[in-house]
């Protein structure tokens, strides 16, 4: 069997430039280590290019926009109640969608961030220029203690660093829209867009399966480990892990509270909504002129965590930053697949160098600890060792 029961055999989408190592997105707070399900293909085209090509280009928008002009009049406040929860860090995507719904929509948004740890300064001036737009913010600061402590565990038994970010941000939401008396949330991409079965892509709506659960006797996984194992084995109690569970699926349902995804009602593209931002707000790019790991310069910018979150990726699946970027410009049109192999082979795996020393301090381990974990998570299957070098077995050509 392969590590985290990858597919044995890698394939690359004859589309874009993905393989088929790519993990789809099932709930985090059902992973373990080893439970992990992998994007599909079939003809050796990937179900991104597949929803491209008979979903998203032949949608009619202008119908979408319709409807999402309803949905908004079904929602929209006459109370001066906020009517709509945009989750977001101020990076474009939440820029793009809380001054639609405000300023096209008429909506009254509440904003809502999990804040990072580790702001770089850039992320934050974009946090700061999203706000004096006009926007109330509720900043959710996690416990720095249990987090940079799960983020520990989830580096050690994931390889993740970043799972409970992941986790506590997409959890919170619901239960601060419950708290709020807010129907409606709004989130920017569907992901199941870039990395699930084309089924799961039709509905406008989040599954709830990936924000809340039937009852508290499902077992639960955060950094890999489960609740009963992180409160006996890790010193970390239930006033510590409250913040990260999933809400119960019947008090949503019972409140009417509805995930929605703006990519279903407007035609999501990343390149275009930059553009949008740009217009309308102060939001400044990466100054280095492109993100470690990319050829990009407008995506991920505002946690130091982020590069290592894309780093881990690439060497689990073989699948770094720069192709994530790459599938999605192909798909868009912006480059060919020829440009995004080149662009791929000269940036995907590099080294998140720059807020290094900050990660390790921050996950409290010494850079030899962090190099023997990375190169434990290796597969046999997607690397080989090269004189000191790692190097990819099977490299997109
Ligand atoms: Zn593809």
């Amino acid at each position: 069997m392969t590590k985290y029961n990858l597919p044995k055999k890698v394939i690359f989408c004859k589309k874009c430039v993905q393989s088929n190592q790519r993990p789809n997105t099932s709930p985090e707070f059902e992973k373990s280590s080893s439970n992990i399900g992998t994007l599909q293909f079939d003809n050796d085209v990937c179900h991104a290019c597949k929803y491209y090509e008979e979903v998203k280009n032949k949608i009619n928008w202008k119908d979408r926009y319709k409807e999402l002009e309803e949905l908004c009049n079904k929602f929209r406040s006459k109370d001066g109640n906020y009517d709509v929860l945009v989750p977001g860090s101020g990076g474009k995507d939440s820029i793009f969608v809380s001054h639609y719904l405000k300023f096209k929509m008429k909506m009254n948004p509440l904003t809502i961030t999990w804040a990072p740890h580790m702001y770089t300064d850039i992320g934050w001036r974009n946090f700061q220029s999203w706000l004096r737009l006009g926007f109330d913010n509720i900043l959710f600061t996690p416990n720095y203690k249990v987090h940079s402590k799960l983020s520990k565990l989830a580096f050690k038994k994931l390889v993740n660093p970043f799972q409970p970010f992941i986790v506590g941000q997409k959890n919170l939401a619901p239960k601060i829209a419950d708290k709020y008396n807010i129907k409606l949330i709004m989130y920017g991409e569907n992901n199941a867009e870039v990395h699930n079965n084309i089924n799961d892509t039709h509905s406008p709506l989040m599954d709830p399966k990936h924000y809340s659960v039937e009852d508290y006797n499902k077992e639960l996984f955060l950094s890999g480990l489960n609740f009963k194992d992180l409160k006996e084995n890790h010193n970390l109690n239930e006033n510590d892990l409250d913040v990260y569970k999933p809400g119960l699926r019947e008090k949503f349902e019972k409140k009417n509270i509805v995930v929605h995804f703006m990519s279903h009602y407007i035609n999501w593209s990343p390149h275009d909504n930059y553009y949008y931002v740009k217009k309308h707000s102060k939001f400044e790019s990466n100054p280095d002129g492109r993100s470690e790991g990319t050829y990009t310069k407008f995506v991920g910018l505002d946690d130091k965590m982020d590069g290592q979150n894309f780093f881990t990726m690439h060497v689990k699946f073989g699948h770094g930053r720069a192709t994530n970027d790459a599938c999605r410009d192909i798909r868009d049109g912006y480059i060919s697949r020829d440009e995004a192999i080149h662009l791929v082979n000269k940036y995907d795996g590099e080294f998140p160098k720059k807020y290094f020393k900050d990660i390790l301090d921050y996950l409290d381990i010494t850079e030899n600890e962090y190099w023997e974990i990375i190169d434990n998570a290796r597969p046999d299957h997607i690397w080989k060792r090269d004189g000191n070098k790692w190097k990819l077995k099977n490299q997109i050509k």
